[in-house]
Formats: structure tokens, sequence, C-alpha cells
């Protein structure tokens, strides 16, 4: 057995899939939203059974190696090892890991340092009064400084001397940290530049540790307010969340989410009861964050702070969000109020939740407010904008709505803001994103449905080709099926207990693709009866052919006296012709 087929035995592709979609069960396959490109109608299909998944959007599939290998941007063996990790599955030593990858080797090393850094740093805030206190101060309870594992990292020579030796005792060098950007090498001595900090540990939805997020927080620090882990392939801002991992699950249970912006705002806000917050970076929200949302949430209810700058990114997001199915709200925050003041202060945050606006009608309230005292220029910049932000929806009847509102906020005739909107010449969403070319050696219209049938039934149960029929059917069945079934009736000569499984890990990568995808597109189960159907399909198909190749073969056969070859050749050929004709075929 290979590492792949054993990972797959231990997991369940569903399982696995979880974490980046939500899926719901429609018939023998479970559904959803494709975390692999963005959609409004769930395309992304997994057969557990198969343990494949595959995509009629994007036409992405496979099974879970692959699956992980494009959600994780890695290579087949960085997936495995990634789920060995992930899964803390045991691989039996018989198991050949010969080829293991030194980059995956270095992503855990680099995710393993963060966690014991983040570990020392939030012992550390447990014990320094001074930082505890500043914490608690803030509103933060107890039971969120273990939540988020926050921390300290304290400061001067001292303080870094105390965290080598710490770290000494679990083998990792000055070199290890440095490398990991937490440590700097200075003149003479090592620093840091999260030192003097309280410490935010950000970790992935996976929940590995990627980095930190720093604030000063003693009176008269000059330094920035905060300091963010060097960005890598590791911690990269325009993705990450802040309490995503502990987040996911209450987001896919209310299928809602809220976006803050600060990390003490989402511990805030998770402290009174809303866990399924989510934070960026202290950077603005971008395409992946919200990509990345909708893989959990149904419903995006924005937080930012009441004030000037707060309002101005909520305006931004109108310029991503059509990329995304999801519906956006913005809560309204008093000004000079942010989520966690606004909580802290004992108010409820309820009534404004009931009255969120939906981010398009936002936006034109918010661009159309004081319209009328414009200068025309203004008037004008302002209409063209909404038109085009108008324009780049899908939903037709959310168009018109939105056309209506903006007609009516900005005093102006429907029929005038429909007319640009058919001027607009900003491009349609269809044509931004170009179809990605795929490996699909049989466009659906050129496949021939009879072989696609028999194929596909033979992939549900790889049984039915038996020494009986193989010849015929290999025979007859065109490219990629050919290749694929070949591959089959080699390997079942080979292995006694040939399973699925086995056979799919000897495909090919393009292969395995287009199993995955003929499992997927052709649903239901076919009955050996439907089998022996669709084979008798295809020899009468090909009945002439199959005449003259008996012919020949006879012909063959007589001339080196085989005997028993004619013998069995002739009564194969007249059992086929008795069937074909009782079944008025031929
Ligand atoms: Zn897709």
């Amino acid at each position: 057995m290979n590492l792949f087929t054993y990972i797959k035995r231990q997991l369940s592709i569903l399982t696995v899939v979880n974490d980046y979609a939500k899926l719901k069960r429609a018939g023998l396959y479970w559904k959803g939203h494709c975390p692999f490109h963005n959609e409004k109608t769930a395309s992304f299909t997994v057969s557990p059974h198969k343990e494949i998944f595959y995509c009629f959007g994007c036409h992405s599939g496979g099974d879970v190696i692959a699956f992980i290998a494009k959600a994780e941007n890695c290579t087949p063996i960085e997936a495995a090892k990634h789920l060995i990790e992930r899964y803390q599955l045991t691989v039996p030593e018989s198991i050949n890991f010969e080829a293991s990858s030194k980059n995956a080797d270095e992503k855990k090393h680099y995710y393993d340092v963060c966690k014991l850094v983040a570990q020392w740093c939030h012992q550390a805030l447990l014990n320094t009064p001074s930082a505890l206190a500043y914490v608690t101060n803030r509103g933060i309870s107890s039971t969120s400084i273990s939540y988020y594992c926050l921390g300290y990292f304290p400061g001067g020579t001292q303080g870094i001397r105390s965290l080598l030796t710490a770290m000494q005792k679990q083998q990792l060098l000055p070199d290890d940290l440095i490398q990991a950007h937490i440590l700097s090498q200075g003149k003479t001595v090592l620093f840091s530049p999260f030192e003097e900090r309280i410490i935010f540990p950000i970790k992935d939805h996976l929940g590995r540790f990627c980095g930190f997020g720093g604030r000063t927080f003693k009176p008269h620090d000059e330094r920035a307010k905060y300091y963010n882990s060097r960005e890598s392939n590791q911690f990269a801002k325009g993705s990450l969340l802040f309490g995503l991992d502990v987040a996911k699950h209450s987001i896919q249970k209310t299928e809602k989410v809220f976006l803050v912006e600060g990390y003490t705002d989402c511990i805030a806000m998770t402290q009174h009861g809303y866990a399924n917050t989510v934070a960026t970076l202290g950077t603005a929200c971008t395409a992946q964050h919200l990509a990345v949302i909708a893989r959990y949430a149904q419903e995006l209810y924005v937080l930012y702070d009441g004030d000037h700058a707060g309002q101005e990114a909520i305006l931004r997001l109108t310029e991503l969000c059509w990329q995304v199915a999801m519906e956006l709200k913005v809560v309204c925050l008093p000004a000079k109020e942010d989520p966690a003041s606004f909580l802290g202060s004992g108010n409820n945050l309820e009534p404004l939740i009931a009255q969120a606006q939906d981010l398009f009608v936002f936006f034109i309230n918010s661009l159309g407010k004081d319209f009328t005292g414009k200068s025309l220029q203004d008037k004008l910049l302002l209409t063209r904008k909404i038109i085009d932000t108008i324009h780049l929806l899908d939903d037709p009847l959310k168009r018109d709505l939105l056309l209506q509102k903006a007609a009516k906020t900005l005093d102006i005739p429907l029929e005038a803001l429909k007319n640009e909107l058919r001027r607009s010449k900003t491009p349609h969403r269809s044509s931004v994103h170009a179809q990605v070319p795929v490996y699909d050696p049989s466009p659906r219209n050129a496949t021939p449905q009879l072989e696609k049938k028999l194929f596909f039934a033979i992939l549900q149960n790889i049984q039915l080709l038996t020494r009986d029929n193989e010849g015929y059917i290999i025979e007859y069945i065109p490219d990629p099926f050919q290749t694929i079934l070949k591959k089959l009736q080699v390997l079942k000569e080979q292995y006694q207990t040939l399973d699925f499984t086995q056979f799919f890990d000897k495909l090919t990568g393009d292969e395995q693709h287009f199993v995955s995808k003929t499992l997927i597109e052709l649903e239901g189960d076919t009955s050996v009866k439907e089998f022996d159907q669709l084979l008798l399909q295809l020899q009468k198909k090909h009945w002439k052919s199959i005449v003259l190749a008996m012919k020949t073969k006879l012909a063959l056969a007589q001339d080196s006296a085989q005997l028993e070859t004619i013998e069995k050749t002739l009564q194969d050929f007249l059992a086929l012709k008795k069937k074909l004709v009782h079944k008025n075929l031929i």
C-alpha cells in the first residue's frame, strides 16, 4: 500500500473538506459552495463513497490529496504530510515515506516555533502583573486570555535570555527564532520587535500558529502601536483572519459572521456572546478575506468603527463584495464608538444588528447624503460611481431594487439611471473572470453517452470488468476511457483484492481528475442488469467489427491448429449473437 492509499483509508474526505467548505447532503453526494472559486450555486460535490470531489464550476477534482494540494497550494506529498500532521495519523514503517519534502518540514517547523513562542508569551502575561492589568483593564476576561492564548513579550536582555532558555529546552536554537522573524540580530545582542508588547497570536483556519500581532501598552512607548509578523507564505495578512480557527464552528452553525477591524473588538464581541466574530489584522478587508469567509457563512455583518475611516473602509468593501456569494450587511455604530467600547459600556448591540443595512443600500445612502447641495460635477461623478457598482451585480432583481433605491435617494428619474446602466462600460463579472483551461479530453457534447455510462458503471464497481467482457469493452471504448480501463485490467491481474482507492492511486493526476468528474457527473447506481444491457448496446454498436475480428481470429487459430481456441472463440461468438438476436439488437 502506498502512502496516499493509507491516508485515504484512515480519513474521510468529508471530514477534511469540512474545514474548507460547508456541505449539505444531496442523495449519494454532499454539495456546497466551492472553496476554490466564487459562486452562487453549489457546484462543489463530494462522493464520500468513492472519496473524491468534483466542482462543476471550476472543474477541479480528485481525491483528498488533490483537494489539500489545491487548497494549501502544495505538492501531493506535502498534502499527505499535512493530513498526517493535522489528523495525527501514525504511518506504519512499512509505508514508503522516502519522497519527503524539505519544504513541508520547514513549514511545520515554522508553525511549531510560533506555537512555542506563543505559549511562552502566554505564560509571561500571566506572570507579569503590569501587562495583565493592562489587558484586564481593557475588559478582556481571563477566559478570553486563554481562549485566544494572549501573551506578553518581556523586554530587555533579561527577557530575551529567558526566551532563549525556555526555547533551548524545546531544542530550539536562536537561529530558529531569527528565521521565524521573532528575533533579530543586533550589533552585539539579539532583540525582538515584539518586546514590551501585548501579543495576539494569529492562527490560520486550521488553528496553526502562523504569526503575531504585538501592541504597545506602556505609557510613553513611542513606537508604532502595532507590530505584525513579517509577511510570508505562512503569514499572509491579506487572507488571514484573527479568531477564525475558534469562530468557524459557530459561523457554520449560524451561517453568519461578524467582521470587525481589531483584535480587541473581536475578543469583546466573543465575550458578549458573538462567538462568530473574526477580525482582519489591522489591514483593509481584501477579496481573499471575503472568499475565506464565504466558505463558512451566508451573511456577513460588518462592524467597523463609527468614525470616518471606518465608514470609508465599508464603502471600499462595496467594490469587492460582488465577487462573493454572501449577503453583506452594515451594522452602524454611533460615531466615536468601536465594537469593544460600545459593548464595554453596557450597550445592547441587538437593535443595531436588527437594523443592519444591506451594504449596497448603505453605499447609496452614504454617497447620496446631501446630494442636492452638491455641484453638478460631483453629482455626475457620484451617480457614475453608483451605477458602476450596481453594474457589477449578478442578480438582475437586486440590480433593479438598487436602481430604484438610487433613483429615490438621488432624486433622479429611474429611467435615466436605467439608461446609464445600459451604457455603463464597466466589464461585467462573467467577462472579468476568464475561463480556466482544464483537462477534459472529451467535452460533454462530444462524449459518447453509452461508453461513458459503461465506464461509469465500472468505476462504481470495478468487479464488473471481467476476463469475459474486458476484451469487448477495452477494444471498443475510446480514450481516455480505454487507457484507464487498460490500467484497471492490468491491476486486477496483479492484485487479487484490488479496491477502488488502490486503483485510483495508480492513475495519473489527469486520469484521476477525469475519473472524479465522471463519477460525480453521472449520478445514481448502475445495477448488474443495467450494466449487461449497456454492454450489449456497445456490442451491437460495434457488431460489424466484432464479426470481422472473429473471422480474423478464426483464420489465425486454424493456421496454428489450435483447436481449443477455435472452439472457445466460436462458442463465445455464437452466444453473443444469440443474445443480441434475442434482444432484437441485430
Ligand atoms: Zn469550483
